[in-house]
């Protein structure tokens, strides 16, 4: 039985994996726009794939890809009725590549865009929601815990927390946000927020994607002082470069086909992993726009990388690559 991950997190810092959706459409197999998961059941190699490079990168955990994978948003794109195959195909995917190495199955849920705090029965359909994919993961698992992510409303993240522990996992939910200072749509800060979601239950609780790290770690850090102790905080940003004044990744015209030059060096998630071991932080991962550099970078600065690079040196003394004769070494950036 491999250590879960709250016993790890009592360990350290546990290392958490890129973005996927984001990857999986410039590389072909999401479609911009919807960003829906078909992928699962359409091109199950090209996920495992990625899911491949993150576990050699040194990620500690992969998440299933079922973001946006209810019911409700699988509609959008024509394909209501897939939604128990692809929750129940995420896990068994993730738990394939997890076993190659030892990483942990995260089943990932999120904000679902139905939850509505006016609206009467919106609290039970997004109840329904997040069931019927927590139970067919369980169904073709179990995975080793969960993460709800990307919640705005602190009321949508508090209903992922009720049914969510309700399976009896260990539960990790993230926030979002889109505006500086950061607040959840109801008006908490990140600490009530976390101090909310950890009353509620949570074991693990924190921020992901949208900010970049410089805007998402002050937000973390204040999370760190508000629960104090009683959880670990998880941060996972984005590995664009987003600012004080437009401090959401997705809100510029750049979103999302023009990303590319927004891209952070490999250096920056190198520097913010250390920042935030540094910060308190347990659960440092990373986001949108992460890939195997970012992740392997972090791997590097926090002491997972999985794999030894082979030693090198020229046995004439003379430089035989372009590194050494311009004399580079590796720095953080
Ligand atoms: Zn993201």
């Amino acid at each position: 039985m491999p250590r879960g991950i709250l016993e790890r997190l009592a360990d350290g810092p546990v290392l958490g994996d890129g973005g996927y959706l984001l990857e999986l459409e410039k590389r072909g197999y999401v479609q911009a726009g919807p960003f829906t998961p078909e992928v699962v059941v359409e091109h199950p190699d090209a996920l495992a794939q990625l899911h491949r490079e993150f576990l050699r990168a040194g990620a500690e955990v992969l998440q299933t890809m079922t973001f946006y994978a209810s019911d409700d948003k699988l509609a959008t794109v024509g394909m209501e009725g897939t939604v128990d195959e692809i929750n129940r195909n995420a896990v068994r995917i993730a738990r394939e590549v997890a076993s190659e190495g030892d990483a942990l199955v995260a089943g990932n849920l999120s904000l679902t865009w139905a939850y509505d705090p006016g609206e009467t029965g919106s609290p039970d359909h997004v109840r329904g929601l997040f069931d019927r994919q927590l139970q067919d993961q369980l169904s073709a698992g179990p995975p080793d815990f969960w993460i709800g992510e990307t919640f705005s409303f602190l009321g949508e993240a508090l209903l992922f927390v009720e049914r969510a522990k309700a399976t009896g996992l260990p539960v990790m939910v993230t926030m979002s946000f889109e505006t500086l200072p950061a607040k959840a749509y109801e008006g908490d800060s990140p600490g009530q927020a976390a101090k909310k979601l950890a009353d509620a239950g949570a074991d693990i609780v924190g921020v992901n994607c949208l900010n970049g790290p410089a805007q998402q770690l002050p937000i973390a850090r204040e999370m760190v002082g508000a629960v104090r102790g009683s959880v670990p905080i998880a941060a996972q940003p984005v590995a664009y470069a987003t600012s004080n004044e437009e401090p959401d990744f997705t809100a510029g015209d750049a979103f999302p086909f023009a990303l590319t030059p927004m891209t952070l060096a490999r250096g920056e998630l190198a520097r913010f992993a250390a920042d935030a071991r540094e910060g308190g932080i347990g659960y440092i991962g990373s986001c949108c726009g992460a890939v195997a550099e970012h992740v392997r970078a972090m791997a590097k600065v926090l002491g997972k990388l999985p794999e030894q690079e082979r030693e090198w040196r020229s046995s004439s003394g003379k430089a035989m690559s372009a590194y050494e004769y311009h004399e580079h070494t590796e720095t953080e950036v």
